[in-house]
């Protein structure tokens, strides 16, 4: 891949919390309340999106065509999302930089010149061979020098529910962060994770023993939160049919983490101990294999969290039970 063109916003204050993030709104779809929260304390908040780059030059698979018409931003899709996303970001109090890394839809495997990801079931399936090292090398090592630079006192990077490849070449990437010793947790994709089958495959595929951690947000964060992922105009009809489905959608998954309560809250997850998986990728590669393909996330999802209750089990719960129950899937 040649070397991207990024844009960055500079950095005035150290150290700051740093939110990886695939695409231009996973990091406030996912944890902007807690943005929003860590941003009104006096933090300095970084979102860094990975996949924010034009399209390069020449045909678009018909599937990218397609996307790009429903964003309504046919000739120039990204340079519209970036601008989407300083707003949001800006709304939060968060600063943004992104690097110029194509999304999935418009990369193609050097050798052949084929299309990676043509049509929708592939961005939901296998990372493609092409990019399962090289790009994962890449990402992983510029991570890392961008850690020592920043010096972040936290790193926020995702679970892959949904298992988007972007999502996965990602967190496979910021997975390596933890043996160079970040403090790192990592965010459920939201929508994706409104269907809790989802939330049960990525920590099943990620391996190892996970803890839960509730962020409680305020309604100030909620409702800054919900303005910010407003901002992201070229994705409500896509993702929710439109902002008054997504104000409804994001509040009730917000508040069906504090069940039998008025309140609201994000959850992310910690890796109870470090397991070198982009270390060991032949090995991640297997499993993958051997787990059945993640159906992309239907649109309904909202009610079926009435298994809320088990969603904020006590960690036990999710160490015995999803696991065991992961095996029972092979
Ligand atoms: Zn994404």
């Amino acid at each position: 891949m040649p070397a991207p063109s990024d844009f960055a916003q500079p950095l005035e204050d150290f150290p700051v919390l740093l939110y990886l993030a695939p695409h231009l709104d996973d990091a406030v779809l996912s944890c902007g309340g807690l943005i929003h929260r860590q941003a009104q304390a006096g933090h300095d908040v970084l979102v860094l999106t990975v996949f924010a780059g034009d399209p390069p030059p020449g045909p678009r698979s018909g599937f990218a065509a397609l996307l790009a018409q429903l964003w309504e931003a046919p000739e120039e899709p990204m340079a519209v999302r970036r601008v989407e996303d300083q707003a949001a970001l800006a709304s939060l109090g968060a600063r943004w930089q992104h690097w110029a890394y194509p999304d999935c839809i418009f990369r193609s495997d050097p050798e052949s010149g084929e299309f990676c990801y043509p049509i929708r079931d592939a961005i939901f399936g296998q990372v493609h061979p092409a990019e399962r090292a090289a790009l994962v090398d890449e990402l992983a090592a510029r991570l890392a020098e961008s850690c020592r630079e920043w010096q972040p006192e936290a790193v926020y990077s995702l679970l892959t529910a949904g298992h988007h490849v972007d999502h996965q070449l990602l967190q496979w990437a910021s997975r390596r962060l933890e043996g160079a010793g970040w403090d790192l947790r990592y965010y459920e994709d939201y929508p994706y994770v409104e269907d809790p089958a989802c939330l049960e495959a990525a920590l099943r595929e990620a391996g190892g023993e996970w803890r839960p951690e509730l962020e409680a947000l305020s309604e100030a964060d909620l409702a800054a939160k919900l303005d910010a992922v407003a901002c992201y105009g070229s994705q409500l009809g896509v993702l929710f049919g439109g902002e008054a489905e997504m104000r409804a959608r994001v509040s009730a998954y917000a508040r069906s983490l504090v069940p039998g309560s008025s309140g609201a809250a994000e959850r992310y997850w910690r890796p109870l101990e470090h397991r070198p998986s982009t270390d060991d990728r032949e090995a991640v590669n297997g499993l993958e294999e051997r787990i059945e393909r993640m159906r992309p996330p239907r649109r309904q999802a909202i009610p079926s969290l009435r298994s809320g209750d088990r969603l904020t089990a006590p960690p036990s719960y999710y160490l015995t039970t999803v696991l065991s129950a992961s095996e029972a899937c092979r």
